[in-house]
């Protein structure tokens, strides 16, 4: 991210991230019918199980280690999202909240993504390059953030996750199929060497 890159504002989560006492949650791999099913909104009756939940997701992103963990990709079928992109290695920690597109920029941008729900496959991907995405902290605030580069990458691929979308679905059918199956393989020799 360059200087121009507008600062996302971010807060400190209830608890220090990464917290060692903290359970971490297990990450949902492809394909898996929850990552594939849109999240609900999070509703004030949420508000305990998401304080919960938040210190839990930065503790199982960091330990990944990720950049970015949505709810779904935990299990959780709630529209929320945790991101520490750790600039110059410190933590900066967002929780986003019921987000949503405010406006996208008809320029688009392609970078290299991941996914902690597809470990070791990535992909190009083309987005809209820059991205204003209104949400709710955790603590119930409207913010509103701006971002381009591998914030503005990394936000639109979260908000995805809670729509049910994968990074490979933005890809050709014969591209996705191919780390889908290369995924599937990889599991398989890992699981036949660890028996
Ligand atoms: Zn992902």
């Amino acid at each position: 991210m360059d200087a121009s890159t507008p600062k996302p504002q971010a807060r400190a989560p209830a608890r220090p991230p990464g917290k060692p006492d903290v359970e971490l949650l297990p990450i949902l791999i492809a394909p898996h019918k929850t990552l594939k099913t849109r999240a609900r909104p999070i509703a004030k009756a949420d508000a305990e199980a998401v304080r919960a939940l938040i210190p839990r997701m930065f503790a199982s992103m960091y330990a990944a280690p990720g950049i970015g963990l949505a709810a779904p990709q935990v299990g959780a079928l709630l529209r929320l999202f945790v991101v520490d992109l750790m600039p110059d290695n410190k933590p900066q920690p967002m929780v986003l909240i019921n987000p949503e597109i405010a406006a996208a920029s008809k320029e688009t941008a392609i970078r290299e993504e991941g996914c902690l729900s597809l470990p070791g496959q990535y992909a190009e991907v083309e987005r809209p390059a820059h991205v204003v995405i209104r949400y709710e902290d955790e603590t119930g605030a409207r913010r509103q953030v701006e971002a381009e580069g591998l914030l503005g990458a990394c936000l639109q691929h979260e908000l995805d996750h809670l729509d049910g979308i994968l990074f490979v679905d933005h890809l050709s059918a014969l591209k996705r199929n191919m780390i889908l199956r290369r995924l599937a393989k990889d599991i398989r020799q890992k699981e036949t060497k660890n028996s």
